[in-house]
């Protein structure tokens, strides 16, 4: 018998607010009912509001995130094409690896775990390719593997500085809704994003936002690859009624209408400046416990998931291991080769600075149980000097 809540504190799925999971409880409809565009249609406009988008659209699919990597390149792509992408985390590479997968050239560059996107080695990858060879450049905007943020407007600006036609792809996943993102404005031709981050839904949706460049290119005479189920051409022909060519997850979109209400309520760029705040208390926290970040530099800092290295002789699977089985509390695993090296906290979606007290507050006792030298309370004490110099200066924190 327990008693009390379970806490959840992994980087996705994230908490569902109440709010959000009241309006998905509702009867099941009709999918082609007349009235049933009233509730689709406005979502893809509103949808376009959070990825900073006027031209192009918005598609939604009942798959997680992987399911958006996958539409937008076989919408765009062709076995055989070549593109530039980089691998410093889980997501990342495996985003590689379905790049490779579906056949196509891919340059990989390695970096460290725990730095991000290089923009050097793809301004050299791209000045070198005189021919245009390069069709798309991947950028994982928000490593949630490693807690690093990437420079999506610098992968456009070295592209328009050599005049490089190439797709610009972003993984959006961990960032979108959560951390500033500008489709239009950074111009990005294929953003992926999933339900169970920042738009604090369950996982099973995800998000495509796609420009009228990349729609282009979906529909011009070049082969392309296979395609059925997300074939754009067929999602377009439905959406542009507000129906879809299968059954679509009613019941998200219920959730979706609710969450991206509250998404405006406190409007986007206060959901940024929260995400920021929140994740700079748990920052602050880290630093006194004296651990470092899996994030090698402060220009990496992700606002939405932050990974804590353990010290030498501390395993951090351990430490999640005794956060779930004695204080009830979910913390976020290291992946492939973190694991047992970092643990991770998710500050990201429906979370204020109580919540992220009390992930600091439990990953202080489960460290100090699994053998860490840390002052107990060191951590919790740095972030309540932050939260509440936030709160004196009239800083929302929740
Ligand atoms: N990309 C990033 C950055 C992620 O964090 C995740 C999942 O955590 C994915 C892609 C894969 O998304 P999904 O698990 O929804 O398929």
């Amino acid at each position: 018998m327990k008693h009390g809540i379970r806490h959840l504190y992994i980087p996705g799925p994230t908490n569902v607010p109440e709010r959000v999971r009241r309006a998905m409880n509702v009867p099941m409809e009709d999918q082609r009912a007349p009235d049933f565009p009233a509730l689709s249609l406005p979502l893809f406009e509103d949808l376009k509001r959070v990825f900073k988008m006027r031209e192009g659209r918005v598609f939604m699919y009942p798959s997680s995130g992987t399911g958006a990597w996958e539409a937008a390149i076989q919408n765009t792509l062709a076995r055989g094409d070549r593109v530039l992408m980089s691998r410093f985390g889980q997501f990342s590479h495996l985003w590689v690896d379905m790049a490779q997968r579906l056949g196509l050239d891919v340059e990989a560059i390695d970096v460290e775990w725990g730095a991000g996107v290089p923009l050097d080695a793809y301004e050299r990858a791209i000045a070198a390719d005189r021919a245009h060879a390069i069709r798309a450049v991947f950028v994982t905007h928000n490593e949630t593997a490693t807690g690093v943020t990437s420079d999506v407007a610098g992968v456009r600006r070295l592209l328009d500085a050599h005049q490089h036609p190439a797709l610009i792809f972003v993984d959006g996943v961990s960032s979108i809704a959560s951390i500033d993102f500008r489709q239009d404005e950074w111009g990005v031709d294929l953003a992926v994003a999933g339900s169970q981050k920042g738009f604090m839904l369950p996982a099973g949706l995800s998000f495509l936002a796609v420009s009228e460049k990349a729609l282009a290119a979906s529909r011009d005479n070049r082969p392309k690859m296979e395609r059925t189920y997300f074939a754009f051409a067929d999602m377009i022909t439905h959406n542009d009624n507000g129906f879809f060519p299968y059954t679509p997850p009613t019941q998200f979109f219920h959730g979706l209408r609710v969450a991206l209400d509250m998404l405006f309520e406190e409007g986007l760029e206060n959901v940024f400046a929260r995400h920021h705040r929140l994740a700079e208390g748990v920052r602050r926290g880290v630093a006194a416990w004296g651990l470092k970040l899996q994030a090698v530099a402060p220009q990496w800092h992700s606002d939405t998931v932050s990974a804590i290295r353990v010290p030498e002789g501390v395993d951090a699977n351990a430490v999640i291991r005794t956060a779930y089985e004695r204080y009830d509390t979910s913390l976020g695993g290291g992946l492939a080769q973190l694991s047992g090296k970092v643990f991770r906290i998710g500050h990201l979606g429906d979370l204020n600075a109580a919540m992220c007290l009390t992930a600091l507050g439990v990953a202080e006792m489960a460290l100090a149980d699994a053998g860490a030298r840390i002052e107990p309370g060191s951590g919790v004490a740095a972030a309540q000097a932050w939260y509440r110099d936030a709160a004196a200066e009239g800083s929302a924190l929740m």
